[in-house]
């Protein structure tokens, strides 16, 4: 048997960051949106004994790993190790989601096997307990399970959906390079070391945009306390950012921990728009006119070999 499945990029709207707890991690509040811009996985059973094999093609795909420490393979293995079933598959990623980009492109990976396993090994898990083993992969994998709009506490993993009119529309522009996660979160520690950091939150103007569908009040709302540190360690990101502004952008952010950055559109034809417009700075790797809100991890097709 054959399980097809995808899963979405994200993007944070807002991303409030905390002090770092006591366990390494910093307390965050989001709001997270999934874009419509997917990665595809494909499980197909293989003979007993015969393990995990993992292949990668798409977008950059020399720049992930096809061995054990691809989040899909972890995700193979977590939820044999958890339900007692020999782990023994073929997982063949097609990326479309930047890599290291800050768009959750390895959490999107490990949610797609989860789904696409439940369906192979005939589990009949609830998306809830998909979302508590995907927690163990990575802070990003509830969100990238269950899609949309949500707001994010904790480490991003405590989800309440967040009411959102109309369907936003995104410019995702691809820069040259990747950050590494945790080297941005140090350089937002070094940054923030003599601030006194409230507690993370995010403002209600932000909610109350998505909730009217106010997309130009929403536009000067976006706003991301990474966003610094990656500057600081990209300085290019700047021009990207002040690119978008110049084409008429309603506002630009980095993705996440970046080097993705997005930029918010009034609607479709604005944002391919702007699109073409970035396309020709030349400057970026690729640019993408998508929509948010989109489905989190699903199965696509199933079929009997
Ligand atoms: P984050 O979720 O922390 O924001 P990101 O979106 O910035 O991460 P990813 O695309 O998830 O970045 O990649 C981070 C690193 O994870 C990559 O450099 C790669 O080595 C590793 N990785 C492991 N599995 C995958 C995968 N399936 N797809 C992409 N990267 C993966």
């Amino acid at each position: 048997m054959t399980v097809r499945a995808s899963a979405p990029a994200k993007t944070n709207v807002v991303l409030s960051v905390g002090r770092k707890r006591a366990d390494g991690y910093h307390g965050l509040a989001t709001i997270f949106q999934a874009l419509d811009l997917r990665d595809e996985v494909v499980v197909a059973q293989r003979p007993a004994g015969a393990g995990v094999q993992v292949s990668v093609s798409g977008a950059d795909a020399d720049a992930v790993p096809d061995d054990h420490t691809n989040l899909a393979a972890q995700a193979t293995h977590l939820m044999a190790e958890r339900y007692d079933i020999s782990p023994d598959v073929q997982i063949t990623i097609t990326k479309a989601i930047p890599v290291a980009g800050g768009m959750a492109g390895g959490s999107a990976d490990a949610a797609a096997t989860l789904v696409a396993l439940n369906a192979l090994w005939h589990l009949h898990l609830s998306r809830d307990a998909l979302a508590e083993l995907g927690f163990q992969l990575g802070s990003d994998v509830p969100f990238s399970l269950h899609g949309g709009t949500m707001l994010g506490l904790g480490r991003g993993e405590r989800l309440t959906p967040v009411l959102s009119t109309g369907v936003l529309h995104w410019v995702v522009a691809v820069c040259h390079g990747g950050l590494s996660t945790p080297s941005v979160y140090r350089e937002f520690d070094r940054l923030t070391a003599s601030r006194n950091c409230g507690d993370p939150s995010v403002p209600d103007a932000a909610l109350q945009a998505l909730r009217t569908g106010d997309v130009a009040a929403l536009g000067g709302r976006l706003a991301n306390d990474l966003q610094p540190a990656a500057l600081h360690l990209m300085p290019s990101l700047a021009q990207v950012l002040s690119d978008g502004s110049d084409a008429g952008a309603l506002g630009g952010i980095v993705s996440g921990s970046g080097p993705t950055v997005v930029f918010l559109a009034r609607d479709r034809e604005h944002a391919i728009d702007l699109a073409v417009l970035m396309s020709a700075s030349g400057r970026l790797r690729r640019v993408h006119a998508v929509t948010g809100g989109a489905l989190g991890a699903t199965v696509e097709s199933t079929d009997d070999d």
